[in-house]
């Protein structure tokens, strides 16, 4: 049930949880207003705007919903930044610039509430991926596999990732309508991906630095506890 004054609750979608939540309604402003056109006859609209606060996370999401008096009593109700929209992640300017802008391109189409353009955008983006990392050597099917011989991938994730192509390419040439949790999961697909193959291997080699080497500590507790054996 919809929230009726500001301070009171309601269930909607947040993008940062990507669940249904608790949201409390922070402000809300309505604007209404009428005009008369010909023979006197007096059409009206009134539009609600609410600004809506996920309890677990904090995210804020802005709900647009309009009723005009000839379409009653059909709401048409908006999200702002819609259900698809997610955050880009932080780890994007790890990314060569080339594929950056693809993939800042894709969360431009889901900040829109676009769904098909994003799953034919991740396709494009897995393809030029592939292309890049081990080279033109045939179709999806063969440079996936060589994605998993050369140890970017698992097993698993070249089922994954199959199933994220084969969804864009459906998306572009077979009148495939993806629902808002199919590009979720493909973008899940496609992030796992680029952190497997451009954002972990630096994170742990960064890691591998930081870290004393094994052989100088054991080193320096054999010689710290010489000595007390010695006394005894
Ligand atoms: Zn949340």
């Amino acid at each position: 049930m919809r929230a009726k004054n500001e301070g009171d609750s309601e269930r909607v979608h947040c993008n940062r949880c990507r669940s249904v939540t608790i949201h409390r309604l922070i402000k809300r402003i309505v604007d209404e207003d009428s005009d008369t056109i010909d023979s006197g006859y007096e059409v009206w609209w009134e539009t609600t705007f609410d600004m809506l606060q996920c309890r677990g996370c904090s995210e804020v999401v802005l709900r647009r919903s309009s009723f005009f008096s000839e379409t009653m009593p059909d709401e048409d109700v908006r999200f702002f930044p819609p259900k698809a929209s997610r955050h880009p992640p932080q780890w994007r300017y790890h990314l060569p610039n080339t594929m950056r802008s693809i993939l800042e391109e894709v969360y431009s189409a889901l900040d829109a509430g676009s769904l098909a353009l994003p799953l034919m955008g991740a396709r494009t983006f897995i393809d030029q991926l592939m292309a890049k990392t081990v080279g033109d050597i045939g179709g999806f099917e063969e440079r996936l596999k060589e994605l998993e011989t050369q140890g970017f991938i698992s097993t698993r994730n070249r089922h994954d990732l199959g199933v994220a192509l084969d969804a864009g390419s459906a998306a572009a040439h077979r009148g495939f309508t993806p629902k808002v949790q199919d590009v979720q999961v493909v973008m899940d697909i496609v992030e796992n991906l680029l952190q497997a193959v451009y954002v972990n291997p630096v994170g742990a080699e960064r890691l591998k630095k930081a870290t004393p080497p094994r052989q100088q500590r054991e080193k320096a507790r054999a010689k710290s506890s010489a000595p007390t054996h010695r006394v005894q």
